[in-house]
């Protein structure tokens, strides 16, 4: 036998669908059934039962009501959604069960937590695709047509989004990690989905919005439209357009490499420590780091808005000039998320305050950036757009009727000013006089009966009457009404009195109706200025990461960089800025010269030589120029990059476990196919990840055709153990560069310099030796080594490299043991070879 409570829960299941159905009851979201025996593992809680021995016994887990924000990512990030349902009535209102319904639908791409979360839809026509992205927090809203697999994949990796929606029965996006929601394939289909769309923003038509040439997108926008409205029980007010971005030219750096790079997740767990992204947050607002994540993956390649970049980010290095706006400027809350929430109808009267005072403490910014005669260097500078709105009448009207520290609860009361609302000041009032209204409506009726001994009395029964003793019964006024007649006296009440008596009763249902009337009202004047709200966090959040970029300028010791000839890439002093950060003066700085007539470095030297370092300190720097931030080096010259291609060998990325040679030629492949001669090149290692011959040789056909690339070789450097590449710097384009090794009692030491000409051996065997390589299996390989017929391989004297790298007649074990890859191999292994040789030999 079901309960009525139990019956209750299943309708709501019903609607729930696939998401985790949390239902409040008292102080506890409670969880049921097979969704308890789902979610209680992930949520790390006790799994126990209700109705215990009962009929309707049922399995149950529940979390407290304050706590659900806590425990909500939990699940999100274990790819469950989750269906939070509320009574809709008091408990004081019903008898019995109380009625309860869904109010929104939390899925892990509308959970509104401070990371930039993106929604996604997705939808293919033919090679035509289309993506309508949106992060509701901020209710930015993209929508971004395309054609082809590749450019699809290269996007989504771009934006990781946290969920993607798709048709029923379309083909997935494989390897993107995200959470899946399958929406019906009529949702997408084209007539359908243009209707949505139009009534959704109560548009005529889509010309407007440029959206009618794409089917495809439209398809994708109103899948998503209709996620957003069955998660949140309703069209969210901040949705105002479609930001359209067409023919997007891709990004300077696609997703692979940001990887490489470490810009915005480590390699080590993925996570944001160590990256350039953390590096560079000096933000003080959350709407700073989320723009410093959009201006990272949008570098500029615009030479007049890098100029000006550069140019606002020195005029705030400044202390003076910097230090009281971010003083002030980390007391301003997440405009964006604040306004979210207010649309989603889920703000509380604090969040309205915070509001307040964040909109309070920007009123001062104009101000600052005046100070000392700044306003025409900041008006020229384009700091603080003149026409950003401060939101003064609103904030003027927060002031005036928000109370200063308003509860959570509007139920608590309280929320709302005195003197903002007449009726709610009365309300209050007779609750908090009661008694003094009462004296003086008894001392009203006494001087009209002229019973002195007239008072009003209260019972539980009764309530609240006047009681007249026998004696003066003959003066009791006309107006008295008669309630109940005693031994020795009488009851009566008046109108006065029993409207007295109703008021005071629903004094506090009044008072919470009032103020939720009133803040309602405020919650719809913030809407009102939503445009405005939206443009002064847009001008909040760019002051605050320029005033962060400078920071780090100035604590780093970076210079501002300069664009010199188109394929120029010169850089003096040049540190990777993550290694800096870490390793401080014991990183050693490098130089580089690029120009368009000698564009490309082949860089050889031993394994831990500082290769990778070196490389990757290249295109940081120009991710790090081009997103208008200072650089790490003396000096930093170059021609603007069109786009950055990474490619790291199999074996540098083996712990990702990801990589394969296929994947590896892959990838290679694109890069030959979309690189130009504006582009930047990173090779580390390629052909590492089959046998050598074959290695060797698509290495160099990967150089040849990357230099002789029409309209001029892309600025490449390539980094490699194949010596033999050294030989493509014949051609005046190619430059060979080494990283010096000091040998001392047969010891190498890295001096993680980089020095012109190539590299004059492999050093394995020394390499293998700080690898714990046994130090008789080193011997002998030496003792192999000097057996050779041509002579020993001279000590490495740093800047006097060079030996003959190809012999005219190679012995075969020594290739042999060239050849083999000792950072590969297990010293158990490298035993075993040597022995299986001496055993031959
Ligand atoms: P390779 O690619 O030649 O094998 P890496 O670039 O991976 O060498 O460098 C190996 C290690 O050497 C790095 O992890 C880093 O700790 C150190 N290193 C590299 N370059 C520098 C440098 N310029 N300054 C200080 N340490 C460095
Ligand atoms: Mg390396």
């Amino acid at each position: 036998m079901s309960t009525p409570m139990m019956q209750q829960i299943a309708g709501l299941k019903r609607e729930a669908g696939d998401a985790v159905l949390l239902t409040r009851m008292g102080d506890f979201y409670e969880i049921l059934g097979e969704d308890a025996v789902r979610a209680a593992p992930v949520l790390e809680i006790a799994l126990t039962l209700r109705g215990k021995g009962t009929d309707s016994e049922t399995p149950m887990c529940g979390v407290p009501h304050f706590a659900l924000d806590s425990y909500l990512p939990k699940l999100l990030a274990a790819g469950f959604s989750a269906a939070i349902a509320e009574p809709t009535a008091k408990a004081e209102e019903v008898k019995g069960l109380l009625p309860r319904a869904i109010k929104r639908i939390i899925t892990p791409g509308t959970w509104l937590d401070d990371d930039a979360r993106w929604l996604c839809a997705l939808h293919r026509s033919g090679a035509a695709w289309g993506l309508a992205l949106l992060q509701l927090a901020s209710g930015a809203l993209r929508v971004l047509p395309g054609e082809g697999e590749e450019a699809l994949r290269a996007t989504l990796e771009r934006i990781t989004p946290q969920e993607l929606i798709l048709a029923e029965g379309a083909a997935d996006v494989p390897d993107l990690e995200a959470a899946r929601t399958r929406l019906p394939a009529w949702r997408f289909e084209a007539t359908r989905a243009r209707q949505q769309v139009l009534a959704f923003f109560g548009w005529q038509h889509l010309e407007g919005v440029g959206l009618d040439p794409h089917p495809a997108a439209v398809g994708a926008l109103a899948a998503l439209l209709d996620h957003v409205e069955a998660t949140q029980k309703g069209r969210p007010a901040h949705l105002q357009g479609v930001n359209l971005e067409l023919g997007a030219s891709g990004p300077l750096l696609d997703a692979t490499s940001a990887r490489h790079l470490e810009v915005f997740a480590n390699g080590l767990d993925g996570g944001k420590a160590g990256t350039l992204a953390a590096l560079l947050d000096q933000c003080r607002t959350r709407m700073g780091s989320r723009l410093l994540k959009a201006w990272l993956e949008q570098p500029l390649r615009d030479r007049a808005a890098l100029e000006r970049r550069w140019a606002q980010v020195a005029w705030l290095t400044e202390d003076r000039r910097r230090g009281p706006l971010q003083t002030l400027l980390s007391r301003v809350p997440d405009l964006d998320r604040l306004l979210g929430r207010v649309a989603l109808g889920l703000a509380a009267p604090p969040e309205l305050a915070q509001l307040r005072e964040g909109l309070a403490v920007l009123q001062k910014l104009p101000e600052l950036l005046k100070d000392e005669g700044w306003a025409p260097e900041v008006a020229d500078l384009g700091l603080w757009p003149a026409e950003t709105p401060l939101c003064g009448p609103l904030l003027a009207e927060l002031q005036r009727c928000l109370a200063e520290a308003p509860p959570l609860d509007l139920e608590k009361g309280g929320a709302i000013r005195d003197g903002v609302d007449a009726e709610l000041d009365e309300v209050r009032r007779l609750a908090r006089d009661a008694k003094q209204v009462m004296l003086e409506l008894e001392e009203e009726e006494r001087r009209a009966s002229g019973i002195q001994s007239l008072k009003i009395k209260y019972n539980r029964v009764f309530g609240y009457y006047f009681e007249i003793t026998k004696a003066n019964l003959g003066a009791v006024p006309a107006h008295f009404l008669r309630k109940q007649t005693l031994a020795n006296a009488e009851r009566f009440t008046t109108e006065k009195l029993v409207a007295f008596e109703q008021r005071l009763l629903s004094a506090e249902g009044d008072q919470v109706r009032l103020e939720t009337a009133q803040f309602q009202r405020l919650l719809a004047l913030v809407l009102e200025a939503r445009a405005d709200l939206t443009a002064l966090a847009r001008a909040t959040a760019a002051l605050d990461l320029l005033a962060a970029l400078a920071e780090r300028a100035r604590l780093s010791g970076w210079t501002r960089p300069e664009l010199g000839e188109e394929r120029d890439l010169v850089l003096v002093s040049a540190r990777h800025p993550m290694l800096e950060s870490r390793l401080g003066r014991e990183c050693i700085p490098n130089d580089l010269t690029f120009t368009a007539a000698q564009p490309m470095a082949v860089v050889t030297g031993p394994n831990m030589g500082g290769k990778s370092t070196f490389l990757r300190t290249a295109a940081l720097l120009v991710v790090l120029a081009q997103t208008g931030s200072f650089v790490p080096a003396e000096l930093m010259r170059f021609g603007l990059v069109d786009r950055i291609f990474t490619r790291i060998g199999a074996s540098d990325q083996l712990a990702r476990g990801q990589s394969t040679f296929m994947v590896e030629m892959t990838e290679t492949a694109r890069i030959l196919n979309q690189a130009t001669s504006a582009s930047l090149v990173i090779l580390d290692e390629i052909g590492r990840g089959t046998s050598t011959r074959d290695g060797l040789a698509l290495a160099e056909a990967i150089a040849e055709a990357l230099r002789d690339l029409k309209g001029g070789a892309p600025r490449t450097l390539f980094a490699t153990h194949y010596f033999e590449m050294t030989k493509l710097a014949d051609d005046a384009r190619v430059q060979n560069l080494h990283v010096e090794v000091q040998e001392w009692e047969e010891q190498l030491h890295f001096l993680h310099r980089v020095a012109p000409g190539p590299a004059d051996r492999s050093y394995g065997i020394q390499v293998a030796r700080l690898a714990g390589l046994p130090r008789r299996v080193i011997q002998r390989a030496q003792r192999l080594l000097a057996q050779a017929p041509e002579a020993p391989p001279k000590a490495p004297t740093p800047l006097q490299p060079v030996l003959p790298l190809f012999e005219p007649e190679p012995d075969p074990l020594r290739t042999e043991l060239e050849a083999l890859d000792l950072s590969r191999m297990t010293p158990l292994e490298a035993l075993n070879w040597l022995a299986m040789r001496q055993g031959r030999g």
